[in-house]
């Protein structure tokens, strides 16, 4: 029998490959993901994960890759649809929420645990 991660993992990499697009995410990477958000829904961030969500959706382009896929509650889900990605602010989620989604995908943060930026380095850097 397959995990939840698993599942997930499968199906949705049968999705973008019948939609023709890049399907590479591997098991590890989701559960990597799944974990960097505290298997919080990356949108609302208090919900627990219940989907893998599309952060550009597949019906425009988006591939079920490491770099666009993120774990989601049903709720933010449903709200976010096959909205592009640059409309969500307009559709009441959190900009900041929004902003470390992006960062987190464009592989600009590689903090573990997460939200241990060390600003402090940086005032040390500057003195
Ligand atoms: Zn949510």
């Amino acid at each position: 029998m397959l995990s939840p991660y698993q599942w997930q993992v499968s199906s949705h990499l049968t999705r973008a490959k019948k939609a023709g697009t890049p399907a590479t995410l591997t098991l590890k990477e989701w559960v990597a993901t799944v974990k960097y958000f505290d298997n919080k829904c990356a949108y609302c961030r208090t919900r627990p994960t219940e989907v893998l969500e599309h952060f550009l959706p597949i019906i425009l382009g988006g591939g079920t890759t490491a770099n666009n896929c993120i774990p989601a509650c049903e709720s933010c889900n449903s709200k976010k649809g096959s909205s592009h990605p640059d409309r969500l602010s307009r559709l009441d989620f959190s900009v900041e929420n929004i902003e470390y989604i992006k960062r987190y995908l464009l592989g600009e943060v590689n903090v573990n645990p997460p939200h241990t930026v060390n600003s402090r380095a940086l005032v040390v850097y500057g003195t």
